[in-house]
């Protein structure tokens, strides 16, 4: 009897935890995993080290995760730079890098961790090869959401695959001019980023052969990601469109 309440109370663990599932990709050093966590927040694990992106979503968001190595944050805003995550997920034991303005606005007692890096700039964490690349609203107006040289995109090395991430941005030249990229995460919200016309339009232009539209939720709720995998796969059966589900509470 012990035993049954014991596996019934594990499956309602596991049931009750918010956490995805994961993707594997293989790599020339190992496994990549890849785990949807909440909007534009993504988990890697590679070579033994776990990767977050902007966490958010709070503790709940990260049941059963492991804690991070390195953490990635794109922007200031707080579902990019988010203090509460960050305590939840024991972030003062990992390398963070971000740009310069988050470094500005990061709490104090994270900033000796901070790694700034800005568009352009490059550098090999855990063996992960990082490239700050731009992110921002078209037209480019100082007042915009995402002024052009404040947050950052990143293309990661993981071994021999490349993965893209887009942070806030519209469909700017320098995404549609990315090349190789094996994965993609591309946003995809009004009135903060594009919507999933931009989108669908440049990675035909980048051909990713993976993509992953996350950060998808805006003002008027969710974007139509199933219309945005038909705009792509119209234009090209090739690239693979992964839906997941990034909004699970
Ligand atoms: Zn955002």
């Amino acid at each position: 009897m012990k035993k049954v309440l014991l596996s019934i109370y594990m499956l309602l663990a596991i049931t009750s935890s918010f956490s995805q599932k994961s993707d594997e990709i293989k790599t020339n050093s190992g496994i990549l995993t890849i785990q949807p966590i909440y909007h534009g927040a993504i988990v890697f694990t590679w070579n033994g080290k776990t990767i977050y992106v902007d966490p958010y979503g709070g503790a709940k968001a990260y049941e059963g995760v492991k804690k991070p190595d390195l953490i990635l944050i794109t922007d200031i805003h707080p579902d990019h730079l988010n203090a509460e995550t960050l305590d939840a997920i024991k972030a003062d034991q990992a390398i963070i890098v971000a740009p310069q303005a988050v470094a500005d606005q990061i709490p104090d007692k994270y900033k000796p961790l901070v790694r700034v890096m800005n568009i352009g700039s490059s550098s090999t964490i855990f063996d992960v090869a990082i490239t700050a690349t731009p992110m921002y609203n078209l037209p480019e107006e100082p007042d915009s959401k995402h002024p052009k040289g404040r947050g950052n995109g990143y293309v990661l090395n993981f071994g021999n695959k490349l993965i893209y991430i887009s942070g806030d941005t519209e469909d700017i030249p320098e995404m549609r001019a990315l090349k190789n990229i094996d994965i993609a995460f591309v946003c995809m919200n009004l009135p903060y980023t594009m919507d999933i016309n931009q989108a669908s339009s440049a990675v035909l232009e980048f051909k990713p052969k993976i993509v992953y539209p996350y950060h998808y939720r805006g003002k008027d709720g969710l974007s139509d990601v199933n219309g945005f995998k038909e705009l792509v796969n119209k234009g090209d059966k090739k690239i693979e469109v992964r839906l997941r589900n990034w909004y699970p509470f």
